[in-house]
């Protein structure tokens, strides 16, 4: 069995989340891959120090910010670099990372004001595992990840 995805761990269920509210993915291959040792659950966000429930936050200018205007990057960076430790030390080339979120998301973010809205953007930990080689997806990218893993072989 080789570890081949670090996936973030509120898709596999944990309880990880800022509201505590867990997002399994209920899609069938997780089980199948989770069986053949190939997952990695991390939250990058408790590993930055965060704890269950926190307050929401969102990117702003680099920064993460939560709504009362606390700045969390310091966390929310030091969770990206412990991310990062993991894709080496385990020589991933694959993750795959809730999206939307400012730690997770890989395509889109929310706009750094609270109001919903969606932007182009990564989040720290996404933009990081990019940097380094690694190939990000979100659970809505399932099948291309089925595929890169297959071609891997
Ligand atoms: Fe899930 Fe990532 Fe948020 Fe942790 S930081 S709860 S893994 S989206």
């Amino acid at each position: 069995k080789r570890v081949r995805v670090l996936v973030s761990a509120c898709l596999l269920g944990d309880p990880v989340r800022y509201d505590g509210a867990t997002k399994g993915l209920a899609d069938h291959r997780i089980g199948l891959w989770q069986q053949r040792g190939w997952l990695l659950g991390s939250c990058p966000e408790v590993s930055g120090g965060l704890s269950v429930p926190r307050p929401p936050a969102e990117l702003r200018q680099g920064k993460v910010i939560t709504a009362a205007g606390e700045d969390v990057s310091l966390a929310f960076y030091r969770g990206a670099e412990t991310a990062l430790a993991l894709v080496q030390r385990y020589d991933l080339k694959f993750a795959l990372l809730k999206a939307n979120s400012p730690s997770c998301g890989n395509e889109r973010v929310y706009n750094g004001r609270f109001e919903g809205k969606l932007v182009t953007g990564e989040g720290v930990t996404a933009s990081l595992l990019r940097q380094h080689g690694v190939q990000v997806f979100n659970e809505n990218q399932l099948d291309e990840l089925e595929q890169v893993l297959a071609a891997e072989g």
